[in-house]
């Protein structure tokens, strides 16, 4: 029903672009990617933002395309846009961290339900106010209870929040040239080994840039701090990029000593990744940091074509061949697609 409708909105004569931002913050996208994403946010609140039920839900709508196609090609581009739609609900949830955290999923999922109610109704201004009034008290009956550090045993103290003051450092290019301690090759070896263990901190846009708006601009940054964590709490971190909008940032820590980062961004609809900039401090080089990122990467985000959005500087270009061999997409430039930004 969604992909159905879905594809009789975007072929609707309209302007080319509409604004999925505010008035005030305009944020134009292709009219087609506007209407997927209205109906993504309709399908992530339907699955209760089951991250893992939106891939298996999109997997089932691309095989009924395929076995449509021939006979109905309009019922085979309905389910490929069912499959669509599902795959980009996955990707928002998985943006606001909800395959990893149960709160951050019902995080997310209030807030479609809160942008979905007002894509319909928002017109209605008691509307509107009732249902952002709901979506405020919902997320602070989620932010009152106690974190869902699950992994956690019992008992144990609950993890530091990541201060203002490192968030700015990390920000100013995660440079502290006051501190460099000899690389404890140990502790190098045993990051390397744990890779896949990442504490993960939201998107900025979604949910975080909704709180922002409804709160006048007051509760962004509690929020966004409220979810980092600290680097001496998990060695491997996985945040918003500082550096290009909507991309995220994978960056390690040895004993809270920052070693290495790279930014990535995928598209789930095209099933393409890219990763620009590995950078490794120098202590920490040729440790096998950035392979184990690049890995973890391909395994946290599994069946994707990989790619850099730049080209190779000449020194860098064993090291993309190293870590491409066998890898699809082999990590060769690639330009991004018309889902993701790159600003
Ligand atoms: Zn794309």
């Amino acid at each position: 029903m969604y992909g159905s409708n879905c594809l009789l909105y975007e072929n609707d004569p309209g302007p080319a672009e509409l604004n999925v931002g505010t008035a005030q913050e305009p944020h134009l996208v292709p009219r087609s990617v506007a209407w997927q994403q209205g109906y993504a946010m309709n399908v992530l609140v339907d699955f209760d933002g089951d991250h893992a039920r939106l891939l298996a839900a999109a997997g089932e709508c691309r095989a009924e395309a395929g076995r449509r196609a021939a006979e109905s090609p309009y019922r085979a581009r309905e389910w490929s846009r069912a499959a669509d739609l599902c795959t980009l609900a996955a990707a928002m949830v998985e943006g606001a961290g909800g395959h990893r955290d149960d709160q951050a999923r019902r995080r997310v999922v209030a807030s479609c339900r809160h942008e979905t109610t007002m894509m319909t109704l928002g017109a209605i201004p008691a509307v509107a106010e009732s249902s952002a009034q709901e979506l405020i008290e919902q997320l602070a009956a989620i932010d009152a209870e106690p974190a869902s550090g699950s992994e956690r045993p019992p008992g144990e103290p609950v993890s530091a929040l990541i201060a203002g003051d490192v968030l700015q450092q990390v920000a100013a290019g995660w440079s502290d040239p006051g501190r460099e301690p000899p690389a404890d090759r140990a502790a190098v070896a045993e990051l390397v080994a744990c890779a896949g263990q990442v504490a993960w901190s939201p998107d900025r846009d979604l949910w975080h840039e909704l709180i922002y708006r409804l709160s006048g601009r007051r509760l962004y940054r509690r929020y966004r701090t409220r979810r980092t964590r600290s680097p001496e709490d998990a060695p491997w971190i996985d945040i918003p990029s500082f550096n290009r909008f909507t991309w995220r940032t994978r960056a390690a820590y040895v004993k809270g000593t920052f070693a290495f980062a790279v930014d990535y961004q995928v598209c789930r609809m095209c099933g393409l990744g890219w990763v620009e900039e590995p950078y490794t401090e120098t202590q920490f080089q040729r440790s096998g940091l950035a392979r184990a990122a690049l890995a973890a990467l391909r395994s946290d985000y599994a069946g994707l074509s990989w790619h850099t959005l730049g080209g190779h500087f000449r020194e860098a270009v064993p090291f993309w061949e190293g870590v491409g061999a066998g890898v699809a997409g082999g990590y060769t430039q690639r330009a991004p697609c018309l889902h993701i930004e790159t600003g």
